[in-house]
C-alpha cells in the first residue's frame, strides 16, 4: 500500500536548515494498524504529512497503492488525497457551524456524490461510530471523545484507502482515549489500513506493529502483541 525508500526531509528557515527525515525506509501492507512512535520533535508529524500528500519529500521516493506520488502535480495530488487517504487529528478539525451529519458529509461533497446519497452516508457512518442520535448537533454539543468519533466518521466516509491520524487521542482523557482506540481497532478489524502517530507507549501498545523514530531515522520497527482497549472501556 505506502512503500518509502531513503526519503529525506529539511525545512529551511532563512540561512538555516533541520534535516528532520534522514533516510527513512517503510513500507504498510493492507489492513496493517501502524503506530508512529517517538519524542515531541522526532519528526513523525513532518513524514505523517508527507504520506499523507500534505507536504513534500526533498529526496527519496514514495509510492501510494502503485502510483508515484512525486511525480504528481498539485491538482493531481488533491484529487488523490481525497479519494484515498483520511485523515484524523488531534484538534478534530471539525467545522463549527456544521452539524455532526454535514461534517461528516464533507469529503462526499468534495467527491461529487449527490445530496441524498451524502446524507444516508452521513447517517450510517455516524450509526458506525455510536453516535446516530447525535446527527443534527454542532461540535459544541458534544465531548471530546464524541468530536473525534465524528472526525473519524468523516475520515471513513469518503471510504480511504488509509486512514491517518496524528496523536488522535491527544487531547483526550485516557478513558476517552481508550474508547477511541477501540473504535480504531474495530475499523482495523474490518480491514482498514491505519498509520497512527503518536508519543504515548500505551497508544502504541494497541497497534499491531510499532515503527520507532529517532533523530531522524527508524531505529526500531517491530510486530506487536496488541493490547485490546476494550478491556479499558
Ligand atoms: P513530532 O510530530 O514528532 O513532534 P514534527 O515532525 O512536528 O515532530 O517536527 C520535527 C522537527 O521539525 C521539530 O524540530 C520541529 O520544530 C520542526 N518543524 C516542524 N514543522 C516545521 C516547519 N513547518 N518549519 C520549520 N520547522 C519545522
Ligand atoms: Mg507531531
Amino acid at each position: 500500500m505506502i512503500e518509502i525508500k531513503d526519503l529525506h526531509k529539511s525545512y529551511k528557515m532563512g540561512n538555516n536548515s533541520l534535516h528532520v527525515l534522514k533516510g527513512i525506509n517503510f513500507n504498510v501492507k493492507e489492513g496493517e494498524l501502524v503506530a508512529i512512535m517517538g519524542s515531541s520533535g522526532s519528526g513523525k508529524s513532518t513524514l505523517l504529512n508527507i504520506l499523507g500528500m500534505l507536504d513534500v519529500l526533498d529526496e527519496g521516493s514514495y509510492t501510494l497503492d502503485g502510483v508515484p506520488i512525486v511525480d504528481l502535480n498539485e491538482t493531481k495530488a488533491a484529487k488523490y488525497r481525497n479519494k484515498f487517504l483520511g485523515f484524523i487529528f488531534q484538534s478534530f478539525n471539525l467545522i463549527n457551524y456544521k452539524s455532526a451529519a454535514e461534517n461528516v458529509a464533507l469529503p462526499l461533497y468534495y467527491q461529487g456524490v449527490g445530496r441524498k446519497e451524502r446524507q444516508e452516508k452521513a447517517l450510517k457512518y455516524l450509526e458506525q461510530v455510536g453516535l446516530k442520535q447525535w446527527a443534527g448537533h454542532l461540535p459544541s454539543e458534544l465531548s471530546g471523545g464524541q468530536k473525534q468519533r465524528v472526525a473519524i466518521a468523516r475520515a471513513l466516509a469518503a471510504e480511504p484507502k488509509v486512514l491517518m491520524a496524528d496523536e488522535p487521542t491527544g487531547a483526550l482523557d485516557s478513558k476517552t482515549s481508550y474508547e477511541v482506540m477501540d473504535l480504531i481497532q474495530k475499523i482495523n478489524d474490518a480491514g482498514n489500513t491505519i498509520l497512527i502517530v503518536t508519543h504515548e507507549p500505551d497508544i502504541a501498545d494497541m497497534c499491531k506493529r510499532i515503527v520507532h523514530l529517532k533523530d531522524g531515522v527508524i531505529v526500531e520497527d517491530k510486530i506487536v502483541d496488541q493490547v485490546r482497549a476494550s478491556q479499558y472501556v
